[in-house]
């Protein structure tokens, strides 16, 4: 039978180099467990390179924020990563940004810079067609590279120099259309959140030098985030640089403390981008108006990384099924026989059924299996050995809780495709 099916791939062929020491140049254990199950390597400080299994799950991440920007009626473009010099001359940027910025020079002595941010990329792109009142709101979003000299590129893919964000910016008429626009991003960003079942919790933000004022961020709740907060059950939240007090100031109730890793940001940028730039457009009565924007920002990477720090034990990562690098793990104890063959129809069937299944026939000591399997974090692991095997079953374990259930070798496709 070949094993050969988009949904599934063998543990043979799978470029997966998985380690059993915990390298020492990783401090965080997202860091460390995306190393271990050769998920990604470091190219060079801050700069990494996707192995298969991350690159799953990145582009799961990407598919689930694409899906709710165009839900919400935003429009996907892609923008240079290579920006010219002028346009952040023109913003005022050019001066200010300071040592992030990744600052180079073409063969003609014309500077550039690669991409931190698109305001002035995306603003100069409609200044000169988005014209009329009728064509408003707009939203255009991209999902692409970001390059930020970052001073300290530690902890994986938590803070790169290069690292992947989703960034849409909305163009709208007035405040109104704006409030609407942000309000609009909030939800998408709520649901981006619940759909990867993040324990996250959207704080009031100080806008920082990116300019505005009305600006949220949403932190995945974990002990190795940079950032402190409190919140409240009703709902509350905020960071503690701008709120110390220990009462909820909307229920009264005794704030909790956590810490968050900052994984999203809103921004209402009002005309501070389309003023500088002329970027304007014709009111009812023909008169230039600058755009009413907005900017929203989310790391896509940083997102692999918060999950982890998430969602882990001491054997490894732990992936929600929504961005998991799959959704089964069949181990087939033996290699060769029957076992490795019913382990491989088990594995086609899933993969027929459209689950996305990694098949271990390896000649490996079913230890080192087991180890793998936990390490890389698939939600589930349905278990072929030679004893079940007699028996007609197979052994089915969560890899959340590591409970295990037998289900007869015919039905276990079954049990998986319900739960
Ligand atoms: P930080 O305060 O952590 O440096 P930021 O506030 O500068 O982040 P934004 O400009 O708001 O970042 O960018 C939007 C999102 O991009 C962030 O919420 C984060 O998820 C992601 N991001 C920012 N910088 C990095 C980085 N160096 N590596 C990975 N992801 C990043
Ligand atoms: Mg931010």
């Amino acid at each position: 039978m070949p094993t050969r099916h988009p949904n599934l791939t063998t543990m043979d062929e799978l470029y997966a180099p998985t380690l059993k020491e915990t390298p020492a140049e990783a401090e965080l254990i997202s860091h460390q467990l995306m190393l271990r199950a050769g998920m990604i390597r470091k190219t060079a400080s801050g700069i990494y390179s996707y192995l298969p299994l991350g690159w799953r799950v990145i582009k799961k991440i990407e598919r689930i924020v694409r899906e709710e920007m165009d839900a919400i009626g935003c429009q996907e473009v892609s923008l240079p990563v290579l920006q010219p010099a002028e346009l952040w001359q023109e913003s005022g940027r050019w001066p200010v940004y300071g040592p992030e910025l990744m600052r180079l020079t073409d063969r003609h002595e014309r500077e550039f810079c690669l991409g931190p941010t698109h305001e002035e990329i995306i603003t100069a792109l409609v200044r000169a067609e988005l014209r009329s009142y009728k064509q408003l709101p707009v939203t255009l979003y991209q999902i692409n590279l970001k390059f930020r000299d970052e001073m300290r590129p530690r902890f994986g893919l938590m803070r790169g120099r290069e690292f992947i964000m989703k960034d849409a910016y909305s163009f709208g008429a007035d405040q109104a259309a704006l409030d609407a626009d942000y309000a609009a991003q909030e939800g998408a960003y709520r649901r981006i959140c619940e759909r990867m079942e993040m324990d996250y919790r959207m704080v009031d933000a100080d806008s920082g030098e990116i300019g505005g004022s009305v600006s949220a961020e949403f932190m995945a709740l974990a002990e190795a985030g940079e950032s402190e907060i409190v919140y409240c059950d009703c709902g509350f939240a905020a960071d503690t640089e701008i709120y110390d007090q220990e009462t909820c100031p909307k229920c009264g109730a005794p704030l909790h403390h956590a810490r968050g890793i900052e994984v999203g940001q809103i921004f209402q940028l009002g005309t501070k981008y389309s003023e500088a730039m002329g970027a304007t457009y014709q009111d009812e009565d023909g008169n230039d108006k600058p755009f009413v924007m907005g900017c929203y920002g989310i790391g896509v990477t940083r997102i692999a990384a918060a999950l982890i720090e998430q969602k882990h034990d001491d054997r490894g990562c732990i992936w929600p099924a929504s961005v998991a690098p799959a959704q089964v793990a069949v181990l087939a104890l033996d290699a060769e026989g029957e076992v490795a063959e019913a382990a491989t129809k088990l594995a086609r069937t899933l993969a027929e059924a459209g689950v996305e299944v990694i098949l271990d026939t390896r000649a490996e000591r079913p230890g080192a299996k087991f180890a793998d399997a936990d390490l890389i974090g698939c939600p589930w692991q349905l278990i072929v050995g030679k004893r079940g095997l007699a028996a007609g079953v197979v052994e089915i374990k969560k890899r959340a809780t590591g409970e295990t259930h037998e289900a007869p070798l015919a039905e276990a496709a079954n049990h998986l495709l319900e739960s």
